[in-house]
């Protein structure tokens, strides 16, 4: 889950990680009152808040020397499109004097196995072109878990970069503070971007970025209530309520897949990726699903416009192949997946009863054998043969 940068701010806070004095605005009524009750200093910065970097590219981030000005800047800004993204939310903050922008962040690093540090003096909006053309300026240093943030990490990503030492102890604390909220909550990445070097010499975080691995939050409450603000996946919001994950996959995709058990999901993908055709989500069913819970996974399936085409993939062995042969019909016989297709691979428990179910039913239904067997007869049907 990647958090909002204001949701961000109130992490670093807690670190006390220095960020800049602001107040969210989430409506165009009173906002210069706001700003003013606020007791913000001028100038201010306006950023709007929605969960993917560049905005400043993008006309996100906007300066203002007065509430008024701030305001009609809010006017503008509130619910505009960036990449996508909806911005129902602004920060307003009071504009930091800055000298330079540096980049620090902390990353669950895959290669290394380990979290990884990555800092550059040449931070900003352009640490993509940094990477491309100075990757020399750009420092990356695993950090052992067991010894954690040493001296010398800081000193080597600070002289390899040519960073001013002077700021090294200050350097050293934010990573310290950063590393630890990295720990803390389960972050996949945790960024600072820029960090910015003010004016009188203190380090202070201007934006920051964090990503949440979604299967600590039923660890991480104050996380967890912040998901309410976020844009989320309408299918995904609904799959969840029931328990059950919704993977969007390919927006162009016109299939659903839906099995008990992940690996078993990514083998259908694959095969049926394979075959040339695009699967547009996915749905894991976890164990033990009853007829009404596989009647609920189809509905939301073809709640998708996109989707012309179920496939529900059932290796039965705590779930019962007749439960969700009674599942599908459920949801057929509701006209759910009205003149869409709905195919079914069953094997394991109860696989004769659940073939009887469906023959009896008279519904649209079809079923096929084996995985392989299955994807060429998603193939044939969606050609209309
Ligand atoms: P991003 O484009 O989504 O990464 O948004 P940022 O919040 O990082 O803002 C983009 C850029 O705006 C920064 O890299 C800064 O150059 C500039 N900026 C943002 N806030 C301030 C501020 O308080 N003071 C100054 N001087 N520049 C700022
Ligand atoms: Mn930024």
């Amino acid at each position: 889950m990647k958090l909002l940068e204001y949701q961000a701010n109130t992490l670093m806070d807690k670190y006390a990680i220095p960020i800049q004095k602001g107040i969210v605005i989430d409506s165009t009524e009173g906002t210069a009152e706001k700003i003013k009750n606020a007791g913000l200093k001028f100038p201010v910065v306006i950023k709007a808040q929605v969960q993917i970097g560049g905005r400043g590219k993008a006309g996100g981030v906007k300066f203002a020397g007065t509430a008024e000005e701030a305001a009609k800047l809010c006017g503008e800004m509130l619910g505009m499109d960036i990449r996508g993204f909806k911005s129902n939310e602004l920060l307003v903050l009071e504009k930091k004097d800055i000298k330079t922008e540096w980049y620090l962040s902390i990353m669950l690093d895959r290669y290394s196995k380990a979290p990884l540090l990555i800092f550059s003096p040449l931070g900003g909006m352009d640490i993509e072109e940094t990477a491309k053309t100075s990757p020399e300026k750009i420092a990356r240093v695993p950090l052992d878990p067991l010894r954690g943030v040493q001296d010398y990490v800081i000193s080597y990503a600070m002289d390899k970069t040519g960073a001013d030492k002077q700021y090294k102890d200050q350097l050293k604390e934010t990573v310290e503070k950063l590393y630890r909220m990295f720990f803390d909550y389960y972050t996949m990445l945790v960024e600072i971007n820029p960090l910015a070097v003010g004016e009188n010499g203190g380090l202070v975080a201007l934006d920051g970025k964090v990503e949440v691995d979604d299967n600590a939050l039923p660890l991480l409450p104050d996380i967890t209530a912040f998901r309410d603000k976020l844009q989320e996946d309408p299918q995904v919001v609904e799959a969840r309520k029931v328990n059950f994950l919704f993977i969007p996959v390919e927006e162009s995709g016109a299939i659903g897949v839906m099995s008990n058990g992940s690996g078993m999901l990514m083998s259908c993908i694959d095969l049926i990726s394979k075959k040339g055709m695009k699967v547009h989500a996915a749905l894991d069913l976890g164990g033990g699903a009853t007829s009404e819970r596989i009647a609920e996974a189809v509905r939301i399936m073809f709640s998708r416009p996109q989707i012309d085409t179920v496939f529900i993939c059932i290796f039965g062995g705590i779930t019962r192949c007749d439960e969700v042969a009674k599942g599908a019909c459920l949801a057929m016989a509701q006209k759910e997946g009205a003149g869409k297709n709905l195919i079914l691979r069953m094997e394991g428990t109860n696989k004769e009863e659940a073939a009887k179910i469906i023959a009896e039913s008279g519904l649209p239904v079809t079923i096929a054998e084996g995985i392989p067997g299955s994807v060429d007869t998603i193939y044939r049907i969606r050609k209309g043969a």
